[in-house]
C-alpha cells in the first residue's frame, strides 16, 4: 500500500505537471519517495522573525511583511538602476535595494507578503537590506491558506531545479507529506530501529522538511536531527547490506581446492624470509594464510603505510600457494615498479625450488611467446608483471593466487576478469595509500581489510620541510651534504595530463641544470614515463647501484620504488601534489638506516588549501592521518584520482561529514543478515532497490 504512494510518478502528482516532472526528471526525481528524500539544503528559522523596529546595521535577519510600495531608482551612473521595495509589518518598515535587477517590478505587488533573509547595513537613507534572499510567501490574490507552510516556522530551502523554485518545492513537499498514509514500509528492520532508538521512516521524512518547532536550526543545518540522521542511517544501512550480501554471494562459490599448511611448509616459507616480520607484518599474513586455507576464494586488501613491509608479506602468501602446487600471478601498476618487484622476487627467491618469470608489456616476440608456454605448462610458478597478466590470452595452468599491487582502483575489475575466466584464485590486493576506514568500508565493503601497522624497526624518522622556490641555493646545499656522505637524492618534477609536454620539458630542463650547473661532479639522470622502458630500467638499474647519485623524475617514482640508500626527496612545486601523493613520495626515502630529509619545494604564494597541505604533511608522517587530513581537504570523489572509484552515488548521505554513521550501519547490517527473522524481507528489498539506487554491479 504505502510502497505504491512512494513510488507514483510525480508527474502524476497535482500540481506538477509535464513540464515539471520533466525539470525534477533531470535531476533524478521521478517518483514521490525521489522527491521526500531529496533534503533541503538548509533550513530557515522563520518562527523566529525579528520585528522591523528592532532591526539593527551589520545584524543577518529575517523578517517578514507586506509590501509597501516599490519601484525603479535610477542613479547617477548612466544606465545603472535600483529596484527597491519598502516592506513593513505591525512594529515598522525596512527598504530592500537590488542593484540592477529591474525585472523585479514584474515579480512584487503591493501587499504582498514577503519574506526577506540577508545582512542588513545603514545607509544615507535608513537601514537597508541590499541584495537579499526574498521569497514571496502569499500574493496579494490568493488566499492565506499556504502561508503557514513559508513563514511562522523552521522553513526548508531546496536548491531550484529548472523551472521549480525553492518555494514550489516547499509547496508540494508539503502537499504530498498531507498525503502520505499514516505508515510506510520502512526498509530497515523494527530491531534495528529500537536498538538505535530511530525515529519511524515517516516521522523522519516529515521532520526532515518540516521540523517541529523544538529542534535547533543549526543542528538542522548540520544534518544531525534525529531525523535526517535516520534517514541518511538507513542509505548507509541498505548500502552496506547490498555490499554483504555480494560478497556473500561471491563467496559460495568455491576455489580449486584450498591450501593446506604444514610443517614442509612453513619451512619453505622460513628460507626466504631475509629477516624477522614484524608484529604487524605476522598478524597480516596469519589472516592472509587463514583465508587461504578456507574453501572460497579470499577477497583481501592489505593495507600498509609507506615502507611498511607489504612485499615480503605477499611473498611468504606466495610460498604458501606455491608449496600447494599453485601458481602465483603478481602485479604491479606500472613497468618500473614490476621489473623492481621482479628483481627482489628472483633474489629471494634464488635459493628455493620456485621458477620466477616476467611478462610485461615490453617482452614481446618469441620471448612473449616462450613466456606464456612456460606458465601454460607450469614450469614458471611466480609470475610478475602487469595487469596485462589477467587481462590479455595468458593462461595459467594452475592459478592459485593473484596479487595486486598498488591496484585498489583496479582490483575489483581483475576480479570480474577471472571470476568471467572461470577461475576462482584467492586474491590479495594490496595499497599504501592509506585509505581512511570510512572509504574503505564504501569503496571496498566487500573486501576483507587487513592493516600492517608500524613499521621495521631501525628506520630513522623522516624530517620533513617546506621551502619557497626562492631558497634554491639552500635547498641544492642540504642535497650536496647528503651527496658528500655518499648519499643519492630524487628531485620530482610534477607532470600534469593537461600539460604534458610543458612540463615534461620543464622536467628535462631541470635535469640538465642540475647536472651542468648545480651538480657537475655527480651523475644526475632524467626519468619519466615517456621513456622506452628499457632505457627507464637502465635509468633505474644505474640509480639502485649508486651509479647515479640524483634522480631527477617525473611522479613515475611515486608508488613502491626502493632504494635504500637514497636519503634525500626533493619535491619541485610540492602545492601542486595531493597531500597522499606526497606522502608517497616522502616514502621513497627513510627506507634505510640512515636519517632522511624531504624538502617540500613551493611557489609562493600558497593557497589556503597549499599551504593546510603543506603543513599537515610536515606535522605527522602517519599515512593514516594523513589520508584522513586529505579526504576532508579534497572530499570523497576526488580522494582516489578518480570518479570511477567505487564510491556510490549517495542522495543523502555524506561520506565524510556523517562517516561515523557508515560504520554503525556496516555494523547492523551485518547483524540484520545474519538474524533469519530480518534478512529476508531485507534481501528482497535489497535486489528490488540496491542497484537501481546505487549504480553499483547488482547484487541478485
Ligand atoms: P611497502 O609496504 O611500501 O611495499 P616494502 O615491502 O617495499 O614496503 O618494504 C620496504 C623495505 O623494508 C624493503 O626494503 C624491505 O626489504 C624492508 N623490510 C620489510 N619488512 C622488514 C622487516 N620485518 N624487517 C626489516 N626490514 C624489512
Ligand atoms: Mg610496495
Amino acid at each position: 500500500m504505502s510502497d505504491d504512494f512512494l513510488s507514483q510518478p510525480l508527474q502524476f502528482v497535482k500540481g506538477v505537471g509535464p513540464r515539471r516532472a520533466a525539470d525534477l526528471a533531470r535531476v533524478g526525481l521521478l517518483t514521490v519517495e525521489d522527491l521526500l528524500l531529496r533534503f533541503p539544503l538548509r533550513y530557515e528559522n522563520r518562527a523566529g522573525l525579528t520585528p522591523m523596529a528592532a532591526l539593527r546595521p551589520g545584524q543577518t535577519a529575517t523578517v517578514v511583511g507586506e509590501v509597501l510600495s516599490f519601484g525603479i531608482r535610477p542613479t547617477r551612473r548612466p544606465g545603472f538602476r535600483l529596484f527597491e521595495v519598502v516592506v513593513r509589518d505591525e512594529s515598522g518598515a525596512v527598504r530592500a535595494v537590488f542593484p540592477n535587477q529591474a525585472f523585479l517590478k514584474d515579480v512584487f505587488r503591493a501587499q504582498q507578503q514577503v519574506v526577506l533573509f540577508g545582512p542588513l547595513e545603514h545607509r544615507s537613507g535608513g537601514l537597508q537590506f541590499t541584495n537579499p534572499e526574498y521569497e514571496i510567501v502569499r500574493g496579494d490574490a490568493e488566499d492565506s491558506d499556504d502561508a503557514h507552510v513559508h513563514t511562522g516556522r523552521l522553513v526548508p530551502i531546496y536548491e531550484k531545479i529548472g523551472s521549480v523554485t525553492p518555494r514550489m518545492q516547499r509547496s508540494l513537499m508539503h502537499q504530498v507529506l498531507a498525503a502520505m498514509p499514516e505508515e510506510v514500509d520502512d526498509p530497515v528492520p523494527a530491531p534495528v530501529r529500537q536498538a538505535l532508538a530511530l525515529p519511524p521512516r515517516r516521522v523522519a521524512i516529515e521532520h526532515t522538511h518540516f521540523p517541529p518547532g523544538d529542534v535547533s536550526v543549526v543542528e538542522l543545518n548540520a544534518f544531525k536531527s534525529a531525523a535526517q540522521q535516520r534517514l541518511i542511517f538507513e542509505e548507509f544501512f541498505l548500502f552496506q547490506a547490498g555490499l554483504v550480501m555480494r560478497k556473500r554471494r561471491q563467496s559460495s562459490t568455491h576455489k580449486a581446492r584450498p591450501v593446506q599448511v604444514d610443517d614442509r611448509v612453513r619451512g619453505a616459507a622460513r628460507k626466504v624470509l631475509p629477516f624477522r616480520l614484524t608484529d604487524g607484518q605476522k598478524v597480516a599474513l596469519r589472516e592472509i594464510v587463514t583465508d587461504m586455507q578456507r574453501p572460497e576464494p579470499m577477497h583481501r586488501l592489505l593495507q600498509g603505510d609507506v615502507g611498511a613491509g607489504k612485499t615480503i608479506v605477499a611473498l611468504l602468501a606466495a610460498v604458501v600457494a606455491m608449496e600447494n602446487g599453485f601458481q602465483v600471478a603478481f602485479m604491479a601498476p606500472t613497468e618500473i615498479l614490476a621489473d623492481q618487484h621482479y628483481m627482489t622476487i628472483r633474489g629471494l627467491m634464488e635459493h628455493s625450488r620456485f621458477r620466477v618469470g616476467s611478462l610485461t608489456g615490453s617482452v614481446t616476440g618469441a620471448k612473449k611467446r616462450a613466456a606464456r608456454a612456460e606458465i601454460a605448462s607450469g614450469t614458471t610458478h611466480l609470475v610478475v608483471g602487469t595487469h596485462a597478466l589477467v587481462e590479455g590470452a595468458v593462461e595459467f595452468r594452475e592459478l592459485g593466487l593473484v596479487i595486486i599491487d598498488e591496484q585498489h582502483r583496479f582490483g575489483v575489475m581483475q576480479r570480474a576478469t577471472l571470476r568471467a575466466k572461470g577461475q576462482h584464485p584467492d586474491v590479495l590486493v594490496m595499497t599504501a595509500t592509506p585509505i581512511p576506514r570510512t572509504l574503505a568500508l564504501t569503496a571496498f565493503g566487500d573486501l576483507d581489510v587487513s592493516v600492517i601497522r608500524g613499521l621495521p624497526p631501525g628506520r630513522q624518522p623522516i624530517r620533513t620541510v617546506a621551502k619557497p622556490d626562492s631558497r634554491r641555493d639552500e635547498i641544492y646545499q642540504l642535497v650536496r651534504k647528503e651527496l658528500e656522505q655518499g648519499r643519492q637524492a630524487y628531485v620530482i618534477y610534477p607532470l600534469v595530463e593537461a600539460s604534458e609536454k610543458i612540463d615534461l620539458r620543464a622536467a628535462t630542463a631541470m635535469a640538465e641544470t642540475l647536472q651542468s650547473d648545480v651538480f657537475p661532479e655527480y651523475r644526475v639522470a632524467l626519468l619519466h614515463g615517456k621513456m622506452k622502458s628499457d632505457e627507464k630500467d637502465q635509468v633505474m638499474a644505474a640509480f639502485a647501484r649508486g651509479d647515479v647519485h640524483v634522480l631527477a623524475a617525473t611522479t613515475v617514482v611515486e608508488v613502491g620504488v626502493d632504494v635504500a640508500n637514497a636519503t634525500m626527496m626533493v619535491v619541485e612545486h610540492a602545492e601542486r601534489f595531493g597531500l597522499s601523493q606526497l606522502h608517497q613520495l616522502r616514502g621513497r626515502v627513510g627506507r634505510g638506516t640512515h636519517a632522511s630529509t624531504c624538502v617540500l619545494v613551493y611557489q609562493a604564494p600558497l593557497t589556503e588549501q597549499g599551504r593546510a597541505r603543506l603543513e599537515a604533511l610536515i606535522e605527522t608522517t602517519d599515512g593514516f592521518l594523513i589520508a584522513e587530513r586529505d579526504l576532508e581537504i579534497r572530499g570523497p570523489g576526488d580522494f582516489f584520482g578518480t570518479r570511477q572509484s567505487g564510491l556510490p552515488t549517495l542522495r543523502v548521505g555524506d561520506l565524510v561529514r556523517d562517516h561515523i554513521l557508515m560504520e554503525e550501519a556496516r555494523r547492523e547490517a551485518l547483524a540484520s543478515l545474519d538474524a533469519p527473522q530480518q534478512s529476508s524481507a531485507l534481501m528482497a528489498y535489497l535486489s528490488t532497490h540496491w542497484a537501481e539506487r546505487f549504480g553499483l554491479v547488482d547484487v541478485g
